[in-house]
């Protein structure tokens, strides 16, 4: 479940994004990508997209405190 702040992997590019809006069914996200994607004939940073929460990947490597299931 991601949820909004949540560091997450880019569904498109695989790179470093945020989650800023979680449906109110927690079913689809807007994902917001911090790398420049090519759009056209220019490099946009900041694209968002709306994607299932189910291919929306946490960034492990963000996380601050890491939880551990022993
Ligand atoms: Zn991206």
């Amino acid at each position: 479940m991601v949820d909004v702040g949540d560091h997450v992997v880019c569904p498109v590019c695989g790179g470093k994004a945020r989650v800023v809006y979680v449906s109110r069914d927690g079913k689809r996200c807007i994902v917001k990508c911090l790398q420049r994607h090519i759009h056209g004939l220019r490099s946009i940073r900041g694209l968002c997209f709306l994607v299932d929460c189910s291919e929306v990947k946490r960034n492990e490597r963000y996380l601050s405190k890491p939880t551990k299931l022993m």
